[in-house]
């Protein structure tokens, strides 16, 4: 079986599909690898890296694709891409098939078997293959050490001949994975950290890592069976607001990550919570492309409202690529080694399969998964 790794065509992607040692995984499996040329630019790996891992190093993105079995990538196909592929060609990246149901109906029509690693099981089981998580991590850790770079403030207190340095405060809204990375590479950093989340389980989590859980009571919040946060009422979103404005306003850098899974991300700083936080400090919005966690928050600028700045990217993982990349390539490996049948040489595709059930997508030419069918049919009526 021919596995192909593409360069990432979208602007300001750093990311790869595979590092060198993961391409050395697969080729140890037993399958074919040619990479495009120069996939691991961004990340300063140099094409003789991976063709000293195994893999062929193909210039011509069209022949690349118009042989291979497997395809792996980052950001979900562009139509050049879809066009290029055999059918039944199997597709493994991010697909956000919750917003993008025009791609979702194209790849079924091309009769690709495309994969999401959004649908992934966040479950013990499949932790090696989770992406999602891999990326928040690394982004989590990013946004704290963002945040100590940009605040023009000294983040640990210091006692010194000429004064004493308070500790800066950061507070984190969102405690799932990126918020958990956040707060411990904060409190590493030396800030005074709290934090805060819907999901109550959350508060043990933040405790253990030195931080202070801003409490507030929203009543009965809970989560999803899959571990996600349910939506908030407006009721309970009008009392959270309350309970973070004073938290805002004592904080130096306030990082938010809140998410919904398959919905857009709520908005968890409002303006009217802007207008109460101290001029020159910092808020960072992870969920800037997927909604905006914060009112007027946009992707790529620093936003100046009323002396805050606010700043969000589009591509935070992409800010350290290479552990970004070697984390999302080893997912890779690990999902293709779920699959491989080493006996036969390939992959064994079966749709009863707990891993596929939940994150194959499009294949044979028609929507396999029913939420994904569901949200495209409910979009099209
Ligand atoms: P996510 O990105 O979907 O959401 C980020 C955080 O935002 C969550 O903690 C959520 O509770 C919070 N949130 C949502 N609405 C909010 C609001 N209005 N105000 C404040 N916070 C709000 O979450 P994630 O990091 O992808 O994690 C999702 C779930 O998956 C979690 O339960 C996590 O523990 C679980 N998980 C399990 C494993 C495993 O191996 N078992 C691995 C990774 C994640």
């Amino acid at each position: 079986m021919r596995c192909a790794i593409v360069r990432e065509t979208e602007k300001g992607e750093t990311r790869a599909a595979a590092s060198p040692e993961s391409v050395g995984a697969l080729v140890r499996m037993g399958l074919e690898v040619a990479v495009e040329a120069g996939l691991g630019s961004g990340c300063r790996w140099p094409d003789g890296l991976y063709s000293g891992a195994g893999a062929e190093v193909v210039g011509d993105r069209g022949s690349l694709l118009g042989a291979a079995d497997v395809v792996l990538g980052v950001r979900p196909p562009d139509e050049a891409e879809i066009t290029a592929l055999k059918p039944g060609a199997f597709r493994v990246g991010f697909l956000d098939p919750f917003t993008r149901v025009s791609l979702v109906n194209r790849l079924a029509g091309a009769g690709v078997s495309a994969v999401s690693l959004e649908m992934v099981p966040r479950t013990t089981r499949f932790q090696k293959l989770d992406a999602l998580s891999s990326q928040h991590s690394v982004a989590g850790y990013y946004m704290a050490v963002l945040g100590a770079e940009r605040l023009g403030k000294v983040f640990p207190m210091m006692g010194t001949p000429s004064g004493t340095i308070h500790p800066a405060r950061v507070l984190v809204i969102g405690a799932g994975v990126a918020g958990l990375q956040a707060i411990a590479t904060a409190k590493r950093l030396g800030a005074r950290v709290e934090a805060f989340d819907t999901r109550p389980v959350v508060k043990e989590q933040v405790e253990s890592l030195g931080a202070k859980f801003v409490d507030i009571d929203l009543g009965g919040t809970g989560e999803s069976a899959g571990g996600y946060a349910k939506e908030l009422t407006d009721e309970q979103r009008a009392k959270q607001q309350a309970g973070l404005t004073a938290a805002c306003g004592r904080a130096d850098v306030v990082i938010t990550t809140a998410a919904l899974f398959g919905r857009p991300a709520p908005v968890v700083v409002t303006g009217a919570m802007l207008r109460e936080m101290k001029p020159g400090s910092l808020v960072i919005d992870y969920a800037v492309s997927s909604g905006g966690n914060v009112e007027g928050s946009r992707a790529d600028e620093e936003v100046n409202i009323g002396g805050v700045r606010v700043l969000g990217f589009s591509n935070f993982p992409g800010h350290v690529a290479v552990d970004a990349s070697r984390m999302y390539a080893n997912n890779l490996a690990s999902f293709i080694a779920e699959l491989w049948d080493p006996e036969a040489k390939k992959l064994k595709i079966e749709l009863g399969n707990e891993l596929l059930e939940a994150s194959l997508i499009a294949h044979g030419g028609r929507i396999v998964n029913e939420t994904i069918r569901a949200r495209v049919e409910g979009s099209v009526a």
